[in-house]
This record gives structure tokens, sequence and C-alpha cells, in this order.
């Protein structure tokens, strides 16, 4: 740990243009939670100038002062002199705390002066930033910002990947004494938001979306609700989805509420991973590498699932989602070293969203006659399942020779599979009807994949796996026919519960999942 009161700040950027509104914001990031607020002294239009003493005085939350130059991102247009100099009279004036550019420290004697001439000290951060990569050697860069007399020394860098955060995390664990280590961007979330299981001296959060003073940082509503800040400790495991792109994802706020609500110390992240299986590899191993917080878990959306089977490893996968060849979860089992388990809970939780639906067993699917329209990657973790099962399936594809390839692969005795193009259509038949295109989905939602010529009886089960909307037009129609419907919204509620289940090997609170899937789909 590298911070010696073992508090981790959740620092709150104050980039407004005039000094009343600052001085408002002030108030609602302490009424918000915030640990220190940050005057950035660089965004104020007309200049800090008389500004500081009302900024810095009667504040309801200690202060850091930063003058940002625009070298290093920020919007002072004046010279590294008059920032500092701007500094200085912060540090007069009663700043708690200064930041100052490491690279400006040899033309600021008058700062350290004015830092030294206060009796109640302020504290003085030296920071480095790096707009292009992570700079060579984070830990040497800190060890020598502490040496030059940082109280704390702080870091932050474009990522090439989620892989850099745990290259924080090291430098964090490595460093003689307290340090702040953030990867910036989307890539780099995990740097921010783990930051208190990580050990830093703190992190920064914007008060609202809009009013980021750095890309990445997400807002201290989201901080302390989503992310769990409060229930983070030195011991917090981490769980995330891999993906790109990751930023749309419901999962985060699904897992996190349930750890929440079921006392798991865990807190569960978005990990944005370019798309090439090098990549996701070169996350994995930081990741599995790295220091606290240890992974425990990871859900896998596209364009990872092959990526993942690939790198856990054939024995390391049960043999159905092998047959898929494809997993959507990825299970750490601790150890020296850790080991790793994957499954594809994208089948069990359509499969299992269907039996509920009919009210049987997963058995009892043999010898019913199943038309599943589509041939992607959700027809094929359900093609799959409904054959194992020994279903009688006929895959219908706008691309024909998908539809054979995938019957081609699924295709057994006990569990026929045929293909056809979506014209067949009009003349088929069947008892169970999935549908796993995208047709109907929101915005398109006057879409309907199945010809009006298809009969639907009452006897007739209609499987949408699209959840948004819940009640596709193809659901509508199987309705009004009678028919048994089931929405995308419970595949999507039980794969996340398996993934749940499967990683920590507890009961899921199903119920509430589904409710956070409805908030956010209903929102
Ligand atoms: P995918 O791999 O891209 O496959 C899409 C399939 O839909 C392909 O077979 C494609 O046909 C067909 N298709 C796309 N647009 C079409 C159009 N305009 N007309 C006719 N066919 C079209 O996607 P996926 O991952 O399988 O996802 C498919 C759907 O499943 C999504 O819309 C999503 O709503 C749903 N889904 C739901 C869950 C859940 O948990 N509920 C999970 C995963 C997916 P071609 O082969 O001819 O391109």
């Amino acid at each position: 740990m590298t911070e010696p009161d073992g508090k981790t700040r959740l620092i709150v950027p104050l980039v407004q243009p005039e000094p009343t509104e600052m001085r408002s914001a002030r108030a609602a990031a302490a009424k918000a939670g915030a640990d220190l607020v940050e005057l950035r002294l660089d965004c104020l239009a007309d200049g800090a100038g008389d500004a500081l003493s009302s900024l810095l005085s009667d504040s309801p939350v200690p202060t850091l002062a930063t003058c940002r130059t625009r070298a290093e991102g920020g919007r002072f247009a004046g010279s590294d002199a008059e920032a500092i100099e701007l500094l200085t009279r912060a540090a007069e004036a009663g700043a708690d705390w200064v930041d100052l550019e490491f690279r400006l420290l040899a033309g600021a004697d008058a700062l350290r002066q004015a830092i030294a001439a206060r009796t109640s000290r302020p504290g003085l951060i030296l920071s480095h930033h790096d707009w292009q990569q992570r700079p060579g050697d984070l830990p040497g860069l800190m060890g020598r910002m502490h040496q030059a007399g940082a109280d704390v020394a702080k870091v932050a860098f474009a990522p090439a990947g989620p892989e850099d955060a745990w290259a924080c995390f090291d430098a964090l664990a490595s460093a003689e004494g307290p340090a702040i280590a953030l990867a910036m961007g989307e890539a780099g979330l995990p740097s921010r938001v783990l930051a208190r299981a990580a050990g830093a001296w703190g992190t920064f959060a914007s008060l609202a979306e809009g009013a980021e003073s750095a890309p990445g940082q997400v807002t201290i509503e989201q901080m302390r609700t989503l992310y769990r800040w409060d229930a983070q400790t030195a011991a917090t495991a981490f769980f995330g989805v891999v993906g790109c792109p990751v930023g749309h994802s419901m999962s985060p706020a699904i897992h996190n509420e349930a750890f929440a609500a079921d006392g798991v110390d865990g807190v569960y992240v978005p990990l944005l991973v370019q798309p090439e299986q090098a990549c996701f590899d070169r996350f994995l191993d930081a990741a599995l590498a790295g220091p606290q917080p240890r992974l425990r878990g990871l859900s896998v959306t596209i364009p990872h699932k092959r990526h993942a089977l690939a790198r856990v490893g054939a024995d390391g996968v049960d043999p159905l989602s092998r047959a898929i060849g494809a997993i959507n979860t990825v299970a750490v089992d601790p150890g020296a070293p850790p080991t790793l388990r994957g499954c594809n809970t994208d089948y069990a939780g359509a499969i299992d969203a269907l039996v509920e639906a009919i009210g049987c067993e997963r058995e009892d699917l043999a010898g019913r006659s199943v038309a599943v329209l589509g041939a992607g990657g959700a027809a094929r973790a359900i093609v799959a399942a409904v054959s194992h099962y020994g279903a009688r399936t006929t895959v219908y594809n706008r691309t024909i020779s998908r539809a054979e390839a995938l019957a081609g692969q699924f295709d057994r005795p006990a569990g026929p599979v045929a293909a056809g193009g979506l014209d067949a259509l009009e003349a088929a038949s069947a008892e169970i009807v999935v549908n796993c295109t995208p047709i109907g989905m929101h915005p398109k939602v006057d879409a309907d994949p199945l010809p009006e010529s298809f009969r639907l009886s009452a006897g007739t089960v209609v499987f949408d796996t699209i959840y948004n909307p819940m009640t596709t037009r193809l659901l509508a129609r199987a309705e009004s026919a009678g028919c048994v419907t089931v929405s995308g919204l419970a595949m999507f509620v039980n794969q996340a519960a398996a993934q749940y289940e499967y990683w920590l090997n507890r009961p899921a609170p199903r119920d509430l999942m589904r409710q956070v899937v409805l908030e956010h789909l209903t929102g």
C-alpha cells in the first residue's frame, strides 16, 4: 500500500468558468461525498485573479489548487512562469494541496517557499501527463517525484489497453510514498474505479456528465453507486465484461447491484479490449499477474468469445460450450498460478428460458420441431443446445450457406438439424420458433422476421431473443394467436445469473437482476 493514512480520496475536479459557479460546484461536490475538490484554476474564463481567496476560503471540503497548462491537456493560456505564480498565490491563500507539473519544479522555488512558510503546510502533488502512451518506467518516474519532495506522486497517461491499468496498480504497489496512477480514456477505466482496492492516494470523479477534467472520468454518483466505492477494501476482488465496444453493457449495473445485495466483496467493471486475440491475451496476462485487486471472473462479449475459449483451452471448458466454439464466461480459481475455467451461459440461459416457459425439463425437448431464424452467435448457442437435447431443428437464414454450415456442425441422429433460406419459412411449420435475428429490435420495432403465412396456433411456442423492446412485434402477434411466448429478457437474465453462479458457486439474486435490467430498459 502506498498511502500511509490508509485512505483513498475521492477527488472531484471543478472546471466551471465562473468563480461563483465553481463555489456552487464545490458545495455540491462536498454534498455528493467528495473528500477533496480540485479547483482547476486554468478553467476560469477571466483568470483566477481576485477569485482565489473566495474559492479557497470557508470551503466545506479540503481544496487542491491546480493550473494545468495546454501542454498537459489544461486550458491555461499563460506561460509556465505565470502558472507557477498562480499556484504560489493559491498556496499563500490557503489551498490544502497544490498540484505542480513535475517538469516545472526546477523553476518553482517561490512556490516551495510559500508552502514551507505556511503554519499548516499544504501538501505538494507533483504530476506528470503523457497523452501519447504509458511512460516507460512508471515506478522510476514516481520514485524521482518522491525524491524531489512530492508528498504525492501522480502520473496520468493514455493507455494502449486495460492492461495498462494493471501497470498503474503495479506502480502503486511498489511506490515509495503516496501515489496516484491513472490510465485515461475508456480503456483505462479500471485504474480509476478500482483505485481504492489498489491502494491509491486518490482518484478523480466528475461532479456530473460533461464536467470531466480528463477523458474516462466517471461521475462521483457512478463511482459511489455503480462501482461500489464505499464498499471497496484492500481485499476486494474484481470482475468485468471484456468486449469491443463495451460502454453500452448493462452487465456492470446487474452484477454490482447483485454483489451489493448479496454481500460479495467484489467490483465489476467494463473492460474495453481491442478485437484481436493478442489484445485479449495481453489484458488477461496483466490482470492475472498483477497485484491487488485480484481477478475472479469475466463476462465475455463480442468479439472475444472465441478468443476466450482459445485462451482457457479445451480442458477447462465443458463439452457443449466446446462444441459451440465460443464462451462468454471465465472464472479464475486462485492458486499459483491461478487456473481458468470457462463456459457458455448463453445456451443455458436460452434453453432454460424456453423450458421454464413451456413448463418442462430440457430433456422433454427431444423430438419437438424447432425453427431457428438466423445463423449467428445466438443461433449457434441455441441450435447446439436444442439439438443436444434431441429436438428436430431447422435453421432458416438470409445467407443460406451460413445456415447450412451451422446445421452441418450440429446435425446428429438424436438431434437432426436441417437448413433453409428465410423464404422457406413461407411453407414451414414448427412447434417452437426462435428468432435469433435482429429483425424487430429497437429502433425498427415494426419489423417481423416471420412471414404472415407462418401458422401460429395456441400450441406454438414463440421465443424472441431480442430484449429491446421486451414485447416485439413477433411476440405481440404470437400472444394474440394464443401462443406461449418467451422474451429475450428471460434469456438475458438467465445468462447473467448463470455467470454469477459459475464464479461464486452460490445462487444468484435473479429477481434483483431482472429488476435492474427492467429499470435499464424502461428507464
Ligand atoms: P450475429 O452473430 O450478427 O447474427 C445475426 C443473424 O441475423 C445472422 O444470421 C444474420 O444473417 C441475421 N440478420 C441480420 N440482419 C438481418 C436482416 N436484416 N434480415 C435477415 N436476417 C438478418 O448476431 P447475434 O449475436 O447472433 O445476435 C442476434 C440477435 O440475438 C440480436 O439481435 C440480439 O437481440 C439477440 N441476442 C439476445 C441475447 C439475449 O441474452 N437475450 C443474447 C445474444 C443475442 P446473415 O448470416 O445473412 O448475415
